[in-house]
């Protein structure tokens, strides 16, 4: 079986919390689409092509994992691909009413299609993108927050 789950967000930028999720995901799936969209509701420091290509520098090792740049409705492409799975990250309580609220919300779009809801690791469950874009602007320590291709590429916005 072909097995296949889409990991869907902003990721403006991609976290350590991100990197946890997908490498865990990897581990039980055969194919790992991390679907970038644009959010309606936040506006983006990075470009999508820009977190497209910090995500792909930052999983080099993962082989089945797909990075796709789409601007439609996450359910819109997994019909298109066949795929009925999608995964979200639990960091809080507060996650939890936005996510039951999208999977009903996609359920009605989707009928056949399941969220897979996964708990942040301790460690990592105060991380935020938010959070993070506001140590760079602030040039606080990013170490252990974002992948190293992150930091620089947030150093590099930052400086301009
Ligand atoms: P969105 O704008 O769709 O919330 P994000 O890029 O902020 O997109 O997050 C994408 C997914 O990753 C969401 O399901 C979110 O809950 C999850 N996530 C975010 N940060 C973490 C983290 N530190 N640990 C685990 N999951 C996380």
């Amino acid at each position: 079986m072909n097995r296949r789950v889409v990991y869907p967000g902003s990721f403006d930028p991609m976290t350590v919390g991100h990197v946890d999720i997908i490498q865990r995901l990897h581990q039980t799936f055969d194919e790992v689409v991390v679907l970038i969209s644009e959010s309606s509701q936040k506006t983006a420091l990075f470009t999508t092509q820009e977190r497209k290509n910090l995500i792909e520098q930052s999983l080099p090792s993962l082989k089945r994992v797909k990075v796709v740049i789409y601007d439609g409705l996450t359910t819109d492409y997994m019909k298109r691909e066949n795929i009925s799975l999608i995964v979200r990250g639990l960091r809080a309580v507060s996650d939890f009413e936005y996510e039951m609220g999208m999977s009903n919300f996609n359920k009605k779009l989707f009928p056949e299609m399941e969220t897979l809801l996964v708990f942040a690791k301790p460690e990592f469950d105060f991380i935020s993108s938010r959070g993070v874009k506001e140590v760079a602007r602030h040039g606080g320590d990013l170490q252990g927050l974002v992948p190293p291709p992150v930091i620089k590429a947030l150093q590099n916005k930052m400086s301009k």
